[in-house]
C-alpha cells in the first residue's frame, strides 16, 4: 500500500510539474507575441512617420535597425524594397494575412513561417498614404522552439522536484499509514484512540467481530467442559456399579439393583448425547431450514397426547385450548420445541397443578402459550435458564429426566424461525412461556 501511494504520488507531481510548465510556456509565449507584436508595431509607425520611404537611399538609413526586416509592398502586392531578401525571389505578397489586414483595415499583425526565410517570423503592416503597404518583421522563437528552449529548466526542476516529491510522500504515507499499523496491531484493545473518524465504523465492526469470536470460543469451551463433566457421572456410576457385579461378591438382589442403576444411567447417557447431537445440528444447519405449513394446533394436540402419560405420573392436569393456526415452520423443530416445552411444564410442576397450552392466531403471527403452576423460576434465573446446562435446581432436573439443553434447543429452534419468546414466572406459582411465531 506505501508503494503504491508512493508511486501515484510521484506520478501526480510529474503531472502537476508538466501541466505547470505547459501552462506556463503558453502564459509566457502569449504575453511575449503581443510584446513583440507591440515593438514591431511602434517600429512600423516610427519609420512610417520619418518619411524614409520618400527618397531612394532607405538602404543606407535602414542599417541602424539591421535585426528588422523591412519590406514595401506595392498596392498589387509586388515587392517594392525588402531589407534582407532578394526581391527577384519573392512572389507576390497580396495573400499575406498582414498585408490583406492591412489593404483593409489600415493595419494588420501576423506571426507565422515565412516562406521566403523559412522561419517563425512576427509581422506588423501598416498602409502608407500612397497605398503602398509597409511591413517590419522580426525573427522570433516559435511556440515549440520557446518550449524547448524551456526543457533544460523543465529537467532541472524535475530533478529537484521529483526526490523532493518522493521523500515527501514517503513521510506523508507513513504518517497516514502509521497509525493505522497502530492500530491494527491493539484492535482488540477497547477504547483505544482513533485517529481517522473515517475509520471508526471499520473498527467498530472488526472489534465487534472480535469479541463474538472470543465469545463464541469461551461458550465452546465451557460447553465442552460441562459436557464432560455431565457425561463423567453416568459414566463413573456405571463403570462403578459394573466393577462390583464384575467381581463376584454382590448378592443376587444387590446385581438386580446395580443393574437398574447401569440400565439408568446409559440411559441418562442417552438422553444427553441426543441433546448434544441435537444441538451441534442446530449450529452447524446455519439458515437453511425446511419450512412447510403446519397447522400448529394440531401440533400442540399431539403433544398434548403424548405427554397425558406423563401428566398423570406428575398428578398435573395437562390441557389444550385455542384454535387451529397454520404457520410456516420446520415440523420437527416445533414437534421438539412443543415437547421440551410442554415436557419442563409437567416436570418442574406440584401435584395437583395444572398445564394449559394454548394455540391462538394474532394477526401475522401465531402464538403458542405453555404455563403451568409449578414450581415457578426465580427471577435472577429467569434471563439464564436459556443457556447450555444451566439448571435452576440441578437434582431436580436430574431426578426428572432433564439435560439442562431443552430450553438452549427451544432457543435455538425459535431463532431459526425468526420467531420471539417470552418467560414470565413468579416462584411458587408459576411460569408462563409464549412462542410468537411469524406465520
Ligand atoms: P432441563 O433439562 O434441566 O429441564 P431446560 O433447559 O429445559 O433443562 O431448562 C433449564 C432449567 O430451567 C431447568 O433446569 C429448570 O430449572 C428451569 N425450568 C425450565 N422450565 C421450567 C418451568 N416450566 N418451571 C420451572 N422451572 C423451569
Amino acid at each position: 500500500m506505501k508503494k503504491r501511494i508512493n508511486v501515484q504520488f510521484a506520478i501526480i507531481s510529474l503531472v502537476a510539474i508538466l501541466f505547470t510548465v505547459g501552462f506556463a510556456t503558453i502564459v509566457y509565449y502569449d504575453m511575449f507575441r503581443k510584446e513583440v507584436i507591440q515593438s514591431l508595431k511602434t517600429y512600423t509607425h516610427v519609420l512610417k512617420n520619418s518619411g524614409i520611404f520618400e527618397n531612394d537611399s532607405v538602404d543606407d538609413q535602414l542599417a541602424v535597425i539591421d535585426e528588422l526586416r523591412v519590406t514595401l509592398v506595392n498596392a498589387d502586392g509586388t515587392i517594392a524594397f525588402e531589407s534582407n531578401a532578394d526581391i527577384g525571389k519573392m512572389d507576390n505578397h497580396s495573400q499575406r494575412p498582414e498585408i490583406l489586414q492591412a489593404a483593409s483595415e489600415g493595419e494588420g499583425a501576423a506571426v507565422r513561417r515565412s516562406t521566403t526565410r523559412d522561419k517563425n517570423m512576427f509581422y506588423y503592416a501598416v498602409r502608407l498614404d500612397n497605398g503602398q503597404i509597409l511591413r517590419v518583421a522580426k525573427e522570433a522563437e516559435s511556440m515549440i522552439s520557446f518550449w524547448l528552449s524551456m526543457l533544460p529548466f523543465l529537467a532541472i526542476t524535475l530533478l529537484c522536484l521529483l526526490p523532493l516529491c518522493m521523500v515527501l510522500g514517503h513521510f506523508l504515507t507513513r504518517s497516514i499509514i502509521n497509525p493505522i499499523e497502530d492500530m491494527a496491531q491493539h484492535i482488540d484493545e477497547e477504547g483505544q484512540k482513533i485517529v481517522y473518524k473515517e475509520m471508526q465504523p471499520f473498527i467498530d465492526t472488526i472489534q465487534q467481530q472480535h469479541r463474538d469470536i472470543v465469545k463464541s470460543s469461551q461458550i465452546r469451551q465451557e460447553f465442552t467442559a460441562n459436557v464432560s463433566h455431565e457425561l463423567k457421572t453416568p459414566l463413573t456410576a456405571i463403570s462403578g456399579y459394573s466393577e462390583l457385579i464384575e467381581s463376584g461378591i454382590t448378592t443376587q438382589e444387590d446385581s438386580v439393583r446395580f443393574a437398574k442403576e447401569i440400565h439408568k444411567s446409559s440411559k441418562r447417557l442417552l438422553t444427553l448425547i441426543n441433546d448434544i447431537i441435537r444441538l451441534s445440528e442446530l449450529d452447524i444447519t446455519e439458515d437453511i431450514v425446511q419450512m412447510e405449513l403446519l397447522n400448529l394446533y394440531e401440533l400442540a394436540e399431539k403433544c398434548v397426547d403424548m405427554l397425558q402419560i406423563s401428566a398423570e405420573k406428575h398428578e398435573v392436569t395437562l390441557i389444550l385450548g385455542g384454535s387451529q393456526c397454520m404457520i410456516r415452520a420446520n415440523r420437527e423443530m416445533m414437534e421438539e420445541l412443543l415437547y421440551n416445552l410442554c415436557s419442563n411444564a409437567i416436570r418442574y410442576n406440584v401435584p395437583g397443578g395444572r398445564v394449559v397450552v394454548n394455540v391462538v392466531r394474532r394477526g401475522e403471527e401465531g402464538i403458542l402459550t405453555v404455563e403451568d403452576t409449578g414450581i415457578g423460576i426465580p427471577e435472577e434465573d429467569q434471563e439464564r435458564v436459556f443457556e447450555r446446562f444451566y439448571r435452576v435446581d440441578k437434582s431436580r432436573s436430574k431426578s426428572t429426566g432433564g439435560t439442562g439443553l431443552g430450553l438452549a434447543i427451544v432457543k435455538h429452534i425459535v431463532a431459526k424461525h425468526q420467531a420471539r419468546i417470552e418467560l414470565t414466572s413468579k416462584e411458587g406459582k408459576g411460569t408462563r412461556i409464549r412462542v410468537i411465531l411469524p406465520r
